[in-house]
């Protein structure tokens, strides 16, 4: 059985292929933060692993347990945020992570039937890495997998996408996740609503804030801050850039999740200016949002959420992270 939950497009063409044996030798899996892209990838990873194959991965016999502990040798993921042994931290996937990766492809598989390679964040790979990858997707080698997995497919080299078989994750409805959370006994359902609305589709970050009470603590703390930095000037919102950009280098994907919640807190900025109050994600905050947006025109709101895409767009693209957070501060619209 799969464990990524609400995917079944995905799964509905994914089963098939397996069941033939027609399965892709990559895939690129796309959609926002936390929405089970690694999850899925496990999981494809078991399958063509498991000693149950063809099929959905069994996740119960020898080699389904292994990869799932991270104990496998021929899975790899390789991602962004590793901190090497003594060394700066990364913000690219480089050359030697490609290039050892593909040495491992030009063996045979060492404990299972297949080697499957996972970039966890593949817009972040440097140009060479990507040219050194674009070869091996050009002549695959048999027996290995490859999944790339990001939250913008349109930072990758349009060759490396066409070499691709897309997999679009979609944001899962609302009632089905707060369903999957409340399904135990005693579940708090006022709860498991309220992470359902906030989570913006993604399951696993609901999980994740369901098992984990300082998730929703630290949400709360980040929408204050971004409540003052609107209401701020601009010496209190260039620190909070510098801030932010010192942090992108140690935590990539904390910053982009973040820079996810100034994007829902200003779609909800819309959502009020379009008098469309009810379908409001930061209920809790309605009335700093009321207040906020009576201050704004709404041609100044979908400006700034064009300014926020762009800032997305140009983190993805290994622009400088402090320029990019510094322009994005200077197009705040709100009057100070
Ligand atoms: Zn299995």
């Amino acid at each position: 059985m799969w464990s990524v939950e609400g995917q079944e497009h995905i799964l509905a063409q994914l089963d098939p292929s397996l069941q033939q044996g027609r399965l892709a030798h990559a895939y690129l899996l796309t959609g926002p933060p936390r929405i089970g892209k690694l999850t899925l990838a496990m999981d494809l990873a078991r399958a063509v692993n498991c000693l149950n194959a063809p099929g959905a991965p069994c996740q119960e016999c020898d080699q389904c347990r292994r990869i799932r502990d991270g104990l496998h040798a021929d899975v790899r993921v390789i991602r962004v945020t590793q901190r090497e042994a003594g060394g700066p931290t990364r913000t690219v996937i480089g050359i030697g992570d490609v290039r050892e990766a593909l040495r491992q492809t030009s063996l045979k598989p060492f404990e299972g039937a297949s080697i499957v390679i996972v970039f966890d964040g593949a817009e972040s790979m440097s140009e060479e890495a990507a040219n050194a990858l674009l070869k091996a997707l050009e002549e695959p080698p048999p027996e290995v997998l490859f999944l790339l997995l990001t939250t913008d497919s349109g930072a990758l080299l349009s060759t490396i996408r066409s070499r691709c078989r897309l997999l679009e994750m979609k944001p899962v409805a609302r009632e089905r996740i707060a369903a999957r959370l409340s399904e135990g006994s005693g579940a708090d359902v006022e709860l498991a609503e309220r992470l359902a609305r906030l989570s913006r589709g993604c399951m696993g970050w609901a999980v994740n804030a369901w098992n984990n009470p300082e998730v929703l603590e630290q949400r709360e703390a980040d929408l204050q801050q971004i409540y003052e930095v609107c209401r701020a000037g601009l010496v209190q919102r260039f620190n909070y850039a510098n801030e932010l950009a010192g942090r992108f280098s140690r935590d990539r994907d904390g910053v982009k999740e973040l820079l996810f919640l100034w994007l829902q807190w200003w779609r909800d900025l819309a959502l009020i200016k379009e008098g469309c109050e009810q379908f409001v994600a930061n209920r809790e905050c309605l009335s700093q949002l009321r207040l906020l947006a009576s201050g704004l025109a709404s041609a100044e709101v979908v400006g700034f959420l064009k300014g926020l895409h762009r800032t997305l767009e140009a983190l993805d693209s290994n622009g400088n992270p402090r320029v990019a957070l510094e322009v994005l501060m200077l197009d705040l619209p709100v009057k100070v």
